[in-house]
């Protein structure tokens, strides 16, 4: 497998692209983000605590699970003397830990997130072929899909603004940025 050739063509079909940029957030609209940073931040789960007060999710790392005294009635009808409470980041309400609702955050496939993370990287010299083969196939397909997901999306827009974009070209054409 040529990987530095693989990764030579998808750079490229990357930087083919248009290099339009969303006023408000400075990002490439066309473009696939390259970013192990960003996809780490973007794909990873969160888990959340739902406050019986106000109905609001609060991160799961960020409570504080105490162990809170029972009232004595409480106590004698559990036959606990304590139990398990966090109070609510946003409204402050003490719930039961045993009531809460606990719910895992992730991204539901298929999604496109405009963003993949750096080609994967050889440990060692000693790493696995066919481990390593298999991670860059993996890697390189993900990246077509998102190059592809762009691709269509830039034709939509096209085909609908025309003149916006010849426009647009021809203020490029003068002055080439460089990036
Ligand atoms: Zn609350």
């Amino acid at each position: 497998m040529d990987y530095d050739k693989i990764f030579g063509s998808l750079s490229s079909w990357n930087a083919l692209l248009p290099r339009n940029k969303n006023p408000d957030t400075g990002k490439y609209v066309y473009r696939v983000v390259v970013s192990d940073q960003e996809f780490e931040e973007l794909t990873k789960v969160t888990t959340e605590a739902k406050c019986n007060n106000c109905n609001d999710y609060c991160d799961y790392s960020e409570i504080q699970i105490r162990d809170t005294v029972l009232p004595l009635v409480d106590s004698i009808l559990s036959g606990h003397e304590k139990e398990k409470t966090w109070d609510c980041l946003k409204c402050e309400h003490t719930n039961r830990l045993i009531d809460t609702e606990i719910v895992e955050d992730a991204i539901k496939e298929p999604y496109f997130l405009g963003v993949v993370p750096k080609y994967p990287r050889r440990k060692d010299g000693l790493q696995d072929r066919h481990q390593y083969d298999r991670k860059v196939t993996q890697w390189a397909w993900n990246f077509i899909a998102e190059l592809e997901e762009k691709s269509t999306q830039f034709r939509e827009d096209y085909k609908e603004n025309a003149k916006e974009f010849e426009a647009w070209d021809e203020e490029i054409d003068g002055g080439e940025e460089s990036e």
